[in-house]
């Protein structure tokens, strides 16, 4: 079965030159795919727009007719890094949609596996709020479709965005159906992410936590992912695994302290695909969250899809690798173990 990538240029529209989040980053992937050859050999499925219901699922009915009320009358900053222009909740809606969409191509058996190529990001968006470059959240919307309309249980979203998927943990913070990992700069941008948010009431430990210090590179991110990531996935057994995939943790990246590689996150990428074979027939589904240094962005996309579509021997790396901290992450890979409900 093949890997699917889906894309649309209306995901172009919403954008701000001055804003890192603008529509080159998407540009950028598109040239890189286009110029590797890689294209012809995937299956391109169009997304389509998640419906009011599907979004209504995780956002609040304020937030959502704030957006589209301030993109009704021109567009503007709902707070002021989250900007708004008038085809952006028509863009937003169709990159939830799209993640759907490929949940739905992957669950069905369509597809081996996915990745949603979507602008603008996701994971912040909490049910309440819009922030963080972030107005739907996407990988929400497409978790709870899987849930709700495609027979499937358990879902584990595992988010390697720089930042702290805050939204994301929110919307499932209670709910012991889905598994929220991620790894993220800490202390950053948003604040939130610290080990000891474990989930609560019947989710209590089905969120995984794991802040890293600035500098982090290729060998302890691996170390992270072979260890907590991979135990607490094969734990929680999940039917279907999404991951928020930003490229921001990348040497490069102008907004992130981070030291990682574009052969570092290939390296993530065969864990996941690897962990998703062993616990879920192999269903994956990859969404575009960050990544702000647009080679960088362009080279990690390209190097996930060699991945998931069992090439990895094909990843090209021409930025190479950055002279990585001697960080000694093991003692709080052992803490986070001894803590984390879902780990001891
Ligand atoms: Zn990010």
């Amino acid at each position: 079965m093949n890997t699917a990538y889906l894309v649309d240029d209306r995901f172009l529209l919403h954008d701000d030159f001055d804003h890192p989040e603008n529509a080159a980053r998407l540009r950028s992937v598109l040239r890189t795919l286009e110029s590797s050859q890689i294209l012809p050999e995937l299956t391109r499925l169009e997304p389509r727009d998640a419906t009011m219901d599907e979004i209504v699922a995780v956002h609040h009915p304020r937030m959502i007719q704030h957006t589209q009320r301030m993109a009704l009358f021109g567009g503007g900053r709902l707070n002021p890094d989250t900007y708004v222009v008038p085809e952006s909740w028509e863009v937003a809606t169709l990159a939830a949609g799209a993640v759907a969409r490929a949940v739905e191509a992957v669950v069905g058996g369509e597809v081996r596996n996915a990745f949603a190529l979507v602008r603008p990001p996701g994971h912040h968006a909490t049910p309440s709020t819009a922030m963080g470059f972030c107005l739907i959240n996407h990988v929400a919307v497409a978790a709870q479709v899987a849930r709700q309309q495609l027979g499937i249980q358990r879902v584990a979203i595992i988010d390697w965005d720089t930042h702290h998927g805050n939204g994301t943990q929110d919307i499932f913070y209670d709910d012991p159906q889905v598994l929220y990992v991620s790894s993220h700069t800490y202390p950053f941008y948003p604040g939130t992410g610290h080990w000891r948010e474990l989930g609560s009431g019947a989710g209590e430990g089905t969120t995984l936590n794991i802040p890293l210090p600035a500098h982090t590179g290729d060998r302890a991110f691996e170390r992270v992912y072979e260890t907590l990531v991979a135990r607490a996935v094969r734990r929680f057994a999940p039917e279907l695994i999404i991951v928020s995939a930003g490229y921001d943790c990348h040497w490069r990246d102008p907004l992130a302290p981070m030291a990682m590689s574009v052969t570092g996150f290939a390296r993530l990428a065969q864990l996941v695909v690897a962990l998703a074979d062993e616990v879920c027939n192999g269903r994956l589904v990859c969404a575009l969250e960050g990544g702000y240094d647009l080679q960088a962005l362009a080279e990690g996309v390209l190097a996930t899809l060699r991945v998931l579509q069992g090439k990895p021997e094909l990843v090209a790396d021409s930025l190479g690798t950055h002279p990585e901290a001697k960080l000694d992450l093991e003692p709080m890979i052992a803490a986070i173990a001894r803590i984390h409900p879902l780990l001891t």
